[in-house]
């Protein structure tokens, strides 16, 4: 084989809870992410050269070692000693520096492909042991569906697959750096958890109006009032018919759940035209087919 394309999906959160910090300053979380149906789409073809070549269809993304996909690319390379190289396009689906792990989804989808390219033979354990030191969210990323992470977000389990729902995700037109939100968090830390037995009942039992209102992020807070419209896209993603509203990891991506695609394109036209939001998707929660 020569050549491979593989599509990873980006995630959501729908709770992020901070439960505290360990000895390394990493954050200790507990977080319930789902993958949702809007892909990166990842293209490796093997060449002799022995280097590592990337291109991406957005501007403004790094093509060197600073992009995690080129990072997971060095990783497997330098690991097995292997002779040639490796060229990487990169389709950009899914919104950048956004709370939806795009640069983790990438890294994943890199690890897959080579492992399938190259034949290396890696189990998925064994994938998640190697993308952990790229970025904490790229175990889920190889695992997809909807899981439970804890710790700095290595320790999956997985959960049942949610009930049918469609999202509309809004991302405003600016970025948030990560660090920068646990940092604010760290400085004033807010009382309110996420009620995560409640979400875990919902999923369980696919009652999606209860894992609706169980909806929960730390970092709203912090992120919403830097960026207040934040809670201006949420209002009106409610008023157009969302169960519920809640930004995803940091931000500044905000998720509606809506039970019905007629609706949920409705409020994408109205959050589209509102300008709150210059990307704006209507997708589905989970990666379920129509018609099934
Ligand atoms: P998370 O939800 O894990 O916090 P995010 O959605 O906030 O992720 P990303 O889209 O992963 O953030 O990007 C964060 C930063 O990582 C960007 O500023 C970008 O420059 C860098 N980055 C490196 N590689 C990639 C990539 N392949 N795709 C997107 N961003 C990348």
């Amino acid at each position: 084989m020569e050549k491979i394309t593989v599509r990873v999906p980006g995630k959501i959160n729908l709770t992020l809870d901070i439960l505290g910090r360990f000895a390394n300053g990493y954050h200790d979380l507990q977080m319930v992410m789902s993958s949702v149906s809007l892909y990166d789409e990842i293209t490796l073809v093997k060449k002799e050269e022995k280097n590592i070549s990337v291109t991406v269809d957005k501007r403004d993304l790094p093509v060197d070692e600073r992009n995690l996909a080129y990072r997971a690319a060095a990783l497997l390379m330098e690991e097995f000693a292997l002779t040639g190289g490796v060229e990487i396009a990169i389709k950009k689906q899914i919104p950048i520096a956004a709370g939806m792990a795009g640069g983790s989804a990438d890294a994943a989808g890199v690890l897959k492909g080579m492992n399938s390219l190259f034949e290396l033979g890696l189990e998925l354990p064994e994938l998640q042991k190697r993308g952990l030191t790229l970025g904490a969210d790229v175990p889920f990323c190889l695992l997809g569906g909807c899981a439970l992470a804890e710790g700095v977000g290595e320790r999956l389990t997985p959960l049942e697959p949610l009930p049918r729902a469609y999202l509309v995700l809004a991302k405003p037109d600016f970025a948030v750096s990560t660090p920068w939100a646990f940092a604010q968090w760290d400085k004033e830390p807010t009382k309110e958890r996420p009620d995560l037995a409640g979400m875990l009942a919902g999923i369980k039992e696919g009652d999606i109006r209860q894992i609706a209102a169980k909806l929960g992020n730390v970092l709203e807070g912090v992120t919403g009032r830097e960026y207040p419209v934040v809670w201006a896209i949420k209002e009106k993603m409610k008023e157009y018919g969302a169960l519920n509203a809640l930004m995803t990891g940091s931000g500044p991506t905000v998720f509606g759940i809506y039970t019905e695609l007629e609706q949920a394109k409705r409020a994408h036209t109205v959050i589209k035209e509102s300008r709150m939001a210059g990307e704006v998707h209507v997708v589905k929660l989970g990666e379920w087919e129509e018609g099934r």
